[in-house]
């Protein structure tokens, strides 16, 4: 057979030799639907079919291979019975039986008298040896194709071993060299083999089973190449962009003076980083990374001020509305001396202040724009828009970032702002694109947030505990487990805990779930932050960024089936203000010894990275909530924890090359990971 050409391998299955439509739509429910998804579709195990085994030596209900002599055929012409071959050699006689087959297809390749191959599944039944419908038969001059080690995909109706066989050797048997994309000292350092033998190696031998083999983790080492490649090319992109603007960066003292605290060392030195950004002639493409309650607001309100006082305008854009008004708030108390024009936009506001506004924005009257969704919206243009800084947007992927980016034009400087801590590890994959700030240390006089556990039938124990806090004015989160994905099961579980707690504290509670629409999330909300209630119970909905300045306690139920990153998160919502915040673990009995750990790390640290960095080790990668839609997960081969020392690696080795991504090796690489088109989107 002819070597595949390399196109062949980007092209649909059906190029191949005997597949068809049927056959193609079965391959795809198996998510193989390009020639290069066969050589993704890793064994996950093996059958040997090697060995010929001696029919006095047969091992019911493994499948082996036997060489037999057929003695006779037995067609029965009575409907429902099995059709039997029955072979022997000099070990042992033994039954072949088929269902539904056709009697001169077995005639064919049961030769009277004549020696064949066969394999399958063996079995006893009436005190004979059985092979009930062999998955192979063959005449002894092609007993090699047979007699294997074979490996074992995972496979589908419609497909067995020997069909997925015939496709997949046609193209791991017949694999065209490709130019191979590492430089190769670097291969020879890691012990990595060419792509191609490498690839070959995976399907032939058990190490796809073991994903610290070698081949396995050059595997990986693509997967995470590949990625990293993108990240660092819409990079470039976005640092082709050259501002033209002329930048002093004057922090004004009048607006330092006016803060109620001294900023934090880490906020400092973030403001610093952006202050630089703004003034470089590329433009700002940053993330500033904090834990929750660290004090990002008042850094990207202070970049605007610097950025108004150098006569541009600035867009703050939050998540939701109430975090947007608190954002409007705050500004106005802190900008209060000074002469920056500030508004607020969200998709509540009314036409005619609207109009209003989007004109001030046209002419240039209003300095500084806080809003939800709706600031982006295509009706809206600046006179000159120099910052767009978007709150508690770690959800966006890469694409949606260099949209971003595009917002505003050449000239204007794009700031995120997230508190998802991420990994160490991770960073470079999921931000390779950005720079990136971290606040790292919380406001010092911030009391630490006190974390208990207890049983949950000890939940009675609570009562008292909570009128006292609501008699000291005090408020309390009271989160219900999430059930499964189901927000109906949601709902009914957090109302039925409504019901109980608004038993015994009568018209002080409220209710909030996901099933509810953003306009009576906010209401439900806006009472809670009014004092008008003083139990929220909720589902996990609560919203991030929000200061509840008045919430000193947090209960969360059936607290393990949260992550520890998620405990983290909600139990951020209590103890803002200055008085000291409780966060009550309930758990059902009987602690796993990892639950245990859990809560152990949780009530010694309140550290967001140092937890995100144990949770992720303690759970594994996959079921941290808030990274899913990050588009880490689309991570097919490399689990982060797994294999951290070839992420560490891949940041290393990308940093240490000079790349020019149009090079055909790297499109062969991208393709193989189904990035090209990502690289191709033009961004500027
Ligand atoms: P996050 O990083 O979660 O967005 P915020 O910006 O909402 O945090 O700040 C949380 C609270 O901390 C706010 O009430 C804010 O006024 C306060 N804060 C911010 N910086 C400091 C500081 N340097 N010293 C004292 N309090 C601060
Ligand atoms: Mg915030």
């Amino acid at each position: 057979m002819n070597l595949l050409k390399k196109d062949i391998i980007f092209s649909d299955v059906n190029k191949l030799k005997g597949v068809g439509k049927q056959l193609s739509k079965y391959l795809k429910n198996k998510k193989i639907e390009k020639v290069k998804d066969i050589l993704l579709n890793l064994p996950y195990s093996e059958t040997d079919r090697s060995r010929i085994i001696n029919l006095n030596k047969l091992e019911i209900g493994k499948i082996q291979t036997i060489r037999v002599i057929v003695k006779k055929l037995n067609f029965p012409r009575i409907r429902n019975l099995p059709n039997k071959i029955i072979c022997e050699n000099e070990s042992g006689k033994i039954e072949i039986v088929y269902f539904n087959s056709r009697e001169g297809y077995l005639r064919k390749i049961f030769p009277i008298n004549k020696w064949v191959v066969i394999s399958g599944k063996i079995s006893f039944f009436n005190k004979k040896y059985q092979i009930t419908n062999p998955d192979y038969v063959t005449h002894l001059d092609k007993e090699e194709y047979v007699r294997q080690i074979i490996p074992k995909y995972s496979l589908t109706k419609g497909i067995n071993e020997k069909k997925y066989r015939l496709i997949s050797d046609q193209v791991i048997n017949n694999l065209p060299d490709v130019q191979e994309w590492y430089e190769s000292h670097f291969l020879k350092k890691n012990n990595f083999l060419n792509w191609k033998e490498n690839i070959v190696t995976l399907h032939k031998t058990k190490d796809s089973q073991n994903n610290s083999s070698r081949t396995y983790k050059r595997l990986v080492f693509d997967e995470i190449f590949a990625n990293f490649l993108v990240l660092s090319e819409n990079r470039k992109k976005i640092k082709k962009n050259k501002k033209n603007k002329f930048f002093k960066s004057i922090i004004s003292k009048k607006i330092l003076e006016n803060l109620p605290f001294k900023l934090t060392k880490s906020q400092k030195n973030v403001l610093e980083e952006i202050n630089l950004d703004l003034k470089s002639n590329t433009k700002m493409f940053r993330i500033v990374q904090g834990d929750v309650g660290s004090g990002k607001t008042i850094v990207s309100l202070l970049s605007i001020a610097n950025v108004v006082e150098n006569k541009q305008q600035c867009a703050l854009m939050a998540p939701t509305e109430i975090l947007a008004k608190q954002h409007f708030d705050l500004a106005k108390k802190i900008f209060i001396n000074t002469k920056i024009k500030i508004n607020f936009l969200t998709g509540k506001t009314e036409v005619k202040k609207r109009k209003k506004i989007i004109n001030d924005l046209e002419n240039g009257k209003l300095d500084f724009i806080i809003g939800t969704h709706s600031l982006f919206q295509k009706k809206i243009n600046f006179k000159n828009l120099g910052l767009a800084i978007i709150d508690e947007q770690h959800k966006f992927g890469v694409k949606q970032r260099s949209e971003l980016a595009k917002k505003g034009g050449n000239n204007c400087d794009l700031l995120l702002m997230s508190a998802t801590p991420i990994p160490r590890t991770m960073m470079m994959s999921l931000y390779g694109d950005m720079d990136i700030s971290k606040i790292t240390e919380k406001p010092a006089k911030r009391k630490k947030i006190i974390t208990l556990s207890k049983p949950e039938k000890k939940i009675n124990e609570l009562w008292s505990f909570i009128k006292k806090q609501i008699n000291i004015n005090n408020q309390v989160f009271w989160v219900c487990p999430l059930i499964k994905e189901s927000s109906f099961l949601d709902y009914s579980s957090a109302k039925k805990k409504f019901d109980i707690i608004n038993k015994r504290f009568p018209n002080k509670v409220g209710l909030i779930h996901g099933a509810l629409d953003k306009i009576e999330k906010e209401k439900v909300l806006n009472k809670f932050l009014n004092k008008e209630i003083f139990i929220l119970v909720s589902t996990t909905v609560i919203e991030v960024g929000i200061d509840f300045p008045n919430a000193n306690l947090i209960i969360i139920e059936n607290a393990n089936k949260f992550g520890l990153a998620q405990l983290h998160q909600l139990r951020g919502r209590v103890g803002r203000g200055d008085k000291q915040g409780l966060c009550i673990l309930l758990f059902k009995e009987g602690l796993s010894q990892n639950a245990i750990k859990r809560i152990k790390i949780l009530k010694e640290s309140d550290d967001g990275f140092y937890i995100a960095e144990e949770d992720m080790r303690l759970r594994g990668f996959g079921d941290i909530i808030g990274y899913q839609q990050s588009g880490i997960k689309n991570f097919r081969f490399a689990d982060p924890v797994v294999h951290e020392d070839l992420f560490v690696l891949a940041e290393k080795y990308i940093k240490s090359i000079d790349i020019n991504v149009n090079e055909s090796k790297y499109a062969f690489l991208l393709k193989l990971f189904d990035k090209a088109e990502i690289i191709n989107q033009d961004i500027d």
